[in-house]
């Protein structure tokens, strides 16, 4: 049995109180904390080898490169990636909103028939479309958005049922032979759903579209085989996965990523630069990393992989199962509705919820008087809220080191909410 109490020890920002009260951070959804394994990582590289990687003819030079590799490969592992050399499907990215902006850019360059005969397979033009969903974040939303107004495509999404899962069983009248992407999220941040992303993937390929997975808000939670699910490609951020900010990546089939234009030029992108040709593009994952990359942030996400990995994906998965069963008991309490299902299963311990007649604002400001950090506002997805009927909301979202009293704190506060706001309960 895997000891969860010795894992949040290892968390030490968890230790302090905030207001006088002992914090309860309950905002994993928005960013995760880091263990010291992660935050040592980064003063090690800093101390020990920091220099550029692919340049340079120092000991230090190959050492950090040699860190930046063996990252890419561990986070590989994490979510079921080739990392052979010649073979790695794993790029470096600044996130998963630069992700999903890389994607959404590299296929406008293939609409303009940039790329040669290989990229066309991701060319998008007047009369096709591309299918997002409603419950996607903005970062995957409006680079699809505007990538469809680009090309003159239809931007097309599937609905949601009433509790907020993505209709998967639409797929087949949705996703039709015009379509050339789809995009969905794996796991809202707002509902918690973990979405049935099987029909959906296999209804994309049946009519020859490239699938996009916004895996965001699984990776850190569930486990995550990108081979298994057949998606095209996949981006996630590595600070939600215990790892530190600046940086994501994005997963992609090697033939796909081969066929790939790049989307952000400049140095160490490059086999042949010219004046007066076209240069000549490195072959992936180099042709996506142009510039400089956050080495330090890379080598540290790497080993929230490898620690994440070290406790298991089954087990940190049971672990927030439980936890997510006691934050649902927010839904029990008078005035109180849950935007996402009721029910543990299929769903992670993000939980979207409202109290009715009080302002998401109050509600964050109320309970952080208490030491409880949630996360309130439309948590970058509007359209998910819209369907709820509401504009804003609060969220809980859970981590690998919350407790069940941490739930258990949130639901006690939560239910005096209400009448400190002097609304009688029925
Ligand atoms: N998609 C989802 C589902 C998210 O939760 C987030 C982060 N809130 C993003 C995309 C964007 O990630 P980032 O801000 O780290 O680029």
């Amino acid at each position: 049995m895997t000891d969860f109490s010795s894992i949040r020890r290892e968390f030490p920002i968890l230790n302090q109180d905030i207001h006088g009260h002992p914090l309860v951070y309950l905002d994993s959804a928005a960013t995760a904390q880091k263990p010291m394994a992660v935050v040592e990582a980064e003063q090690k590289f800093y101390t020990t080898i920091n220099a550029g990687v692919h340049r340079g003819a120092h000991e230090l030079a190959a050492r950090s490169t040699m860190a930046f590799e063996e990252a890419r490969g561990k986070v590989a592992a994490l979510v079921g990636a080739s990392a052979e050399e010649g073979n790695e499907e794993i790029v470096v990215t600044s996130g998963a909103t630069a992700g999903l902006n890389l994607l959404a850019a590299a296929f406008g360059y293939a609409s303009m028939g940039r790329g040669g005969k290989a990229a066309q397979r991701f060319a998008i033009h007047k009369g096709d479309n591309i299918v997002v969903s409603r419950a996607e974040h903005h970062s995957v939303l409006l680079p699809f958005q505007e990538l469809a107004a680009r090309t003159g495509a239809e931007l097309r999404w599937f609905d949601l049922e009433e509790d907020g899962r993505i209709r998967s069983q639409d797929a087949q009248s949705i996703i039709d032979e015009r379509a050339r992407v789809v995009a969905v999220t794996h796991v809202s941040n707002t509902t918690g759903a973990i979405t049935d992303v099987a029909p959906i993937v296999k209804r994309a390929h049946e009519v020859g579209a490239i699938m996009v997975l916004d895996a965001c808000q699984s990776v850190p939670h569930i486990p995550v085989d990108v081979h298994a699910l057949d998606v095209d490609f996949a981006v996630w951020s590595a600070h939600k996965m215990y790892g530190p900010t600046g940086v994501g990546f994005l997963y992609g089939k090697r033939g796909l990523l081969e066929a790939l234009h790049p989307a952000n030029f400049g140095g160490s992108m490059v086999e042949l630069a010219w004046m007066d040709q076209p240069a000549q593009y490195m072959m992936p994952p180099a042709r996506f990393e142009a510039g400089t990359q956050p080495v330090a942030q890379v080598v540290a996400a790497g080993v929230a992989a490898e620690w994440m990995m070290h406790i298991g994906m089954d087990a940190i998965a049971s672990h927030e199962q439980v936890l997510t069963q006691e934050l649902l008991k927010l839904g029990t309490i008078d005035g109180v509705r849950i935007l996402g299902p009721t029910n543990a299963e299929n769903r992670i311990g993000t939980v979207a919820f409202e109290v009715q007649g009080v302002h998401p604002h109050d509600v964050g400001q109320y309970l952080d008087a208490q030491g409880i950090a949630i996360r309130v506002g439309h948590h970058c997805a509007q359209p998910v809220h819209r369907h709820f009927g509401v504009y804003a909301s609060n969220r809980a979202s859970s981590g690998i080191y919350n407790t069940v009293d941490d739930a258990a704190t949130l639901v006690e506060a939560v239910s005096g909410i209400r009448s400190f706001f002097g609304i009688s309960t029925r």
